[in-house]
C-alpha cells in the first residue's frame, strides 16, 4: 500500500493509529476457493458512469474468463453487496446468479471448454463504499478541489476491487490487461492505468474516456481519478534511446508545481533503474495523479496526496510519498506474491528501496539516518511472515515495512554489496519472476541462495518467521580479554565489532569468540541488524 513510510513521525503516528484502530471487516486474499482457483479472468473490460454528484456508479464489467476445466458450472465473484445487479449475460444469454453477502455466484448453463476465453457481463448500478480513511480505509473519496469541482478517487487495496467492480479479488489471480471506460461530464478528466486510447464526445455534455493496459496488473491498482485534471507531461529517455512519457495529471491550481515533481520523478526513475532494471511498464507511462488521499501504487497511474510538501536534504527536496509509491512500480506492481503472507516483499523491500535512494543521491550518512528511524517504528508483535494463505488485513502493519526493510539492510550487510546488488537486479529482471509469474519469500530466498552460494534460511527464519532477536553477550574473562556469543541463534553471522579504535569483522553465533581489547567491545555499532538490545 502506499500505505507508507512516513517521514515524519506525527504522521507516523497517524498511520498507527489508524492501523490499530481499524477494523476492517472487509480484506482481501486468504484460503482461495475451489472455485475461484478453477479458472482465471484474465481480461477485465470495465465501463462505467461517474454520478459525482449522487456519488453513485453504473455500468457493466466483461469479465474475460479462462476455465482450468471443462467442468465449470458455477463462477464465484467479488462484488460487495451495496450494488445492485441489473442483469447478467453470458453466450448472448441472461445468466442465473445469486448472491450471498459481497459474493456473486453466477451460473453457466453449457460448461465452457477448457482453456478457452469466454465472456461474462456484470450489468450493475449503486452507491460505493466511502472511504473513510482514505488510503488506510478503501472505498470512494467525493472530494471537492480547492476551486469546489469534483475530485473523486477510489483505493481498495486492503478491502480489495470488490469495492467497485465485480473481480476475483486475490492476489494470485491478475489479469494480463484491462480496459477502463469511464463516462463524466464536461469539463471533467479521467485518469486511469495504461494509455489513453480516446475520449469519446457524447454531444451531450458527457465524454467517455477510454484507457487500456497491456501488462498484467493487480485488481487493487486497476483505478480511476476524476478531477478538472491538467497535463503536465516530459519524456524520459530509456536505455535503448526511445522515449517514454512521464504525465502528471494535477489539479489546474498547482499546474505550476507539476513540473518540479515530474523532474523528482525522472531523477528517481533514473536512480531506481540502475539498481532493479528499467521502469517496468515503460511501453505505456509512468503517470502520477493528483489525489486527495495520501498515495498508493496504482500501476502506471500512482497517486499522489502529499501536496508538494517536499522533504529536505542537505539543502535539496525530494517527495518521499512519490519515490515510495514509485518503488513499489518494481516490488509490488512487476514483481508480485500470490499469498499477501509474503507482503512484506511490496512493502519492505519497496521501504528499503526509499532508504536506498537517499544512500544513492545524499551518501550513506542519510541512509543510515534513515534506518535509525526505520527501527525505532519496528513493534515487532508478530513475524513479518505470520502464516500461509493470509488475508490482507492479517498480515498488514508496520512491520511489514519497517522490519522488511530492516531485513534487506542486514541481508546487504551478510553479503556485501557487490553480490547483494547484484542478485537483487537480477532477481527483479528475472523473467519467472516478474509481470505475469509471481514470487513468494521461499523462492527470494532460494534465488539469493543459488546466486550468492549462501545459506540462508536460518537467517530468514529467524527476522522473518519469528519475533526473536539476537541477543549478543559479551564477558570480561580476563584483563583485555573479552568473549563475544549470540547464544539465542543457531548460526553464526558476520557482524562489525569496534575494538579499541578500530573496526573488525568478525563471525559471531553461539560459540562464544574471544577477543583482545582495551576496552569492552562493541558490536554492530553501525546496527547493520536488528539486535535484543537496540
Ligand atoms: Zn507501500
Amino acid at each position: 500500500m502506499e500505505k507508507i513510510l512516513r517521514y515524519f513521525s506525527v504522521l507516523a503516528m497517524v498511520l498507527s493509529l489508524s492501523v490499530a484502530s481499524t477494523a476492517q471487516t472487509r480484506s482481501s486474499g486468504g484460503p482461495i476457493s475451489q472455485n475461484q482457483e478453477a479458472f482465471n479472468v484474465h481480461y477485465y473490460d470495465i465501463s462505467l458512469r461517474v454520478a459525482m454528484d449522487q456519488q453513485a456508479i453504473s455500468g457493466h464489467v466483461d469479465l474475460y474468463i479462462i476455465p482450468d476445466a471443462d467442468t465449470l458450472t458455477k463462477i464465484e465473484l467479488d462484488l460487495v453487496e451495496e450494488y445492485r445487479i441489473s442483469y447478467i449475460e453470458t453466450g448472448g444469454r441472461l445468466a442465473g446468479f445469486h448472491r450471498a453477502g459481497d459474493k456473486l455466484f453466477v451460473y453457466l448453463a453449457d460448461p465452457p471448454p477448457a482453456g478457452e476465453s469466454f465472456r461474462v457481463r456484470v450489468a450493475y448500478s449503486g452507491k460505493p463504499p466511502v472511504a473513510v480513511r482514505p488510503p488506510w480505509d478503501g472505498g470512494f473519496n467525493w472530494s471537492k478541489a480547492p476551486d469546489g469541482t469534483h475530485w473523486v478517487g477510489v483505493s481498495c487495496q486492503g478491502e480489495g476491487a470488490q469495492l467497485w467492480y465485480p473481480n476475483v479479488d486475490h492476489p494470485s489471480k491478475r489479469p494480463d490487461s484491462a480496459s477502463i471506460n469511464v463516462t463524466v461530464p464536461e469539463p471533467y478528466f479521467v485518469a486511469s492505468n495504461g494509455l489513453l486510447k480516446s475520449v469519446y464526445d457524447h454531444g451531450t455534455g458527457f465524454h467517455t474516456y477510454r484507457w487500456k493496459t497491456r501488462y498484467p496488473i493487480h485488481t487493487y491498482n486497476i483505478n480511476i481519478s476524476i478531477a478538472r485534471y491538467k497535463t503536465f507531461e516530459k519524456p524520459m529517455t530509456l536505455g535503448d534511446g526511445s522515449t517514454m512519457p512521464v504525465v502528471f495529471y494535477v489539479l489546474p491550481e498547482d499546474i505550476e508545481k507539476a513540473e518540479g515533481l515530474v523532474d523528482m520523478a525522472i531523477d528517481m526513475l533514473t536512480r531506481l533503474g540502475r539498481y532493479y532494471g528499467e521502469y517496468p511498464f515503460s511501453s505505456e507511462k509512468f503517470g502520477i495523479v493528483q489525489t486527495d488521499y495520501l498515495g498508493m501504487e496504482h500501476q502506471t497511474i500512482n497517486a499522489y496526496g502529499n501536496r508538494f510538501n517536499y522533504t529536505r536534504i542537505n539543502g535539496e527536496e525530494f517527495d518521499w510519498l512519490l519515490l515510495h509509491e514509485m518503488g513499489h512500480e518494481w516490488w509490488g506492481n512487476k514483481i508480485t506474491v500470490t499469498d499477501w503472507a509474503d507482503f512484506w516483499i511490496h512493502e519492505g523491500i519497496t521501504t528499503y528501496t526509499d532508504a536506498l535512494y537517499l544512500w544513492d543521491r545524499f551518501g550513506p550518512e542519510a541512509y543510515h539516518a534513515k534506518f535509525d528511524d526505520y527501527r525505532r517504528r519496528i513493534t515487532n508483535r508478530q513475524p513479518v511472515v505470520p502464516g500461509e494463505d493470509m488475508t490482507s488485513a492479517e498480515v498488514y502493519n508496520l512491520d511489514i515495512y519497517y522490519k522488511g526493510a530492516y531485513f534487506m539492510h542486514s541481508l546487504r550487510f551478510l553479503l556485501g554489496d557487490e553480490a547483494f546488488f547484484e542478485t537483487l537486479k537480477a532477481f527483479a529482471t528475472d523473467e519467472s519472476r516478474t509481470y505475469s509469474n509471481y514470487t513468494s519469500t521461499t523462492d527470494f530466498r532460494q534465488f539469493f541462495e543459488l546466486h550468492t552460494g549462501t545459506e540462508l534460511e536460518a537467517f530468514f527464519d529467524l527476522y522473518l518467521y519469528t519475533t526473536d532477536l539476537p541477543q549478543i553477550e559479551i564477558g570480561q574473562t580476563a584483563k583485555r580479554q573479552y568473549q563475544i556469543s549470540i547464544p539465542n541463534i543457531s548460526f553464526s553471522m558476520p557482524m562489525d565489532v569496534a575494538i579499541g579504535g578500530t573496526v573488525q569483522r568478525i563471525l559471531l553465533g553461539p560459540e562464544p569468540v574471544q577477543v583482545t581489547s582495551p576496552d569492552p567491545p562493541v558490536v554492530d555499532p553501525q546496527n547493520w541488524f536488528l539486535k535484543s538490545d537496540n
